[in-house]
């Protein structure tokens, strides 16, 4: 009787349990070779505080990144390339979202700006940073195998939101270092050439900057949000990186043809060749009619 009550009472605990003594055992003989790094993207910061407050609040408070370049310089590494750090936030490109999960995120301890009764005043990058940041970015493509258009400034993926890491930040520098990417010059000059001052509408503008990786949804959380103000904050962030000279996220004739150079195909859009395109700026001075439509410059584009 006794030995029908246990094993009636393990019959029912294997039952409960479904049949938990067997040991977890994985066949690996089989191997695909269709897979990448879950890394997509290197995203670069600047803490806007010293490197103190930086350190405590990216090991002790809500936020962290995987490396921190302070100001001697050293790279700290706050987290592990296989773990999520947390600095996108909410955060897009080429139609990815909430970058932390896919991409490298590095915080250089920086000041960002000061705002000053003269107006914002933006800090200079001290070389010996850079010269810290390059050898990391090309060791973190190398092994991701990701090419030098994937590292991105954290106002790239956070327009609405972000400015780091500012119009001074040396991207040119990082294009001839390999680890960004810069539009060539002749392409700029040949499309600015076309141009002649004219500007493209808005949709060209729209559909070039997403067609280069940008978002222009709206930040849910800001009631004076409208497409306007949105197209205007991104075309700040690309100006940022681009054409730092003037960063006031107006659609200027340059600013299309540095896109232009960027984007392949661009120039293919009937929007490009808008027949009534007019500057966008109220104090630039009105187009002369009498210049010629752009298509014909725009043969022998690249
Ligand atoms: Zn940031």
């Amino acid at each position: 009787m006794l030995r029908r009550y246990l094993a009636l009472t393990c019959l029912s605990l294997l039952v409960v349990l479904g049949g938990c003594t067997r040991s977890l055992e994985i066949d690996d003989r089989y191997q695909s070779a269709n897979h990448d790094s879950r890394v997509q993207y290197v995203i670069v910061h600047y803490t806007s505080s010293g490197f103190d407050r930086a350190l405590q609040h990216l090991t002790r408070g809500a936020v962290s990144s995987h490396y921190l370049i302070s100001e001697e310089p050293v790279v700290y590494r706050l987290v592990d390339e296989n773990r999520r750090a947390w600095h996108a936030g909410d955060s897009s490109w080429q139609g990815r979202t909430w970058l932390n999960g896919s991409s490298v995120g590095i915080e250089i301890v920086h000041p960002g700006y000061s705002d000053t009764p003269e107006g914002r005043v933006w800090h200079p990058w001290p070389a010996e940073q850079v010269d810290a940041l390059i050898p990391l970015l090309q060791d973190i493509l190398k092994r991701h195998q990701l090419s030098p258009d994937r590292v991105l400034g954290h106002s790239d993926v956070a327009p609405q939101r972000k400015v780091d890491p500012g119009p001074l930040f040396p991207w040119r520098q990082l294009a001839q270092a390999g680890v960004s990417i810069w539009p060539d010059a002749a392409q700029v000059a040949h499309h600015e050439h076309a141009l002649a001052g004219r500007v493209p509408p808005p949709q060209w503008f729209d559909e070039a900057l997403q067609a280069f990786g940008y978002s222009l949804a709206m930040s849910g959380s800001d009631p004076a949000a409208t497409p306007d103000r949105a197209r205007r904050n991104v075309i700040a962030a690309f100006q940022m990186r681009f054409r730092p000279a003037l960063h006031d996220g107006v659609a200027d004739s340059e600013t299309a043809a540095i896109l232009a150079a960027l984007v392949p195909g661009a120039t293919d859009s009937d929007l490009w060749c808008d027949p009534a395109p007019q500057p966008q700026a109220p104090d630039l001075p009105p187009v002369s009619p009498d210049l010629p439509r752009c298509q014909a410059a725009q043969t022998g584009n690249t």
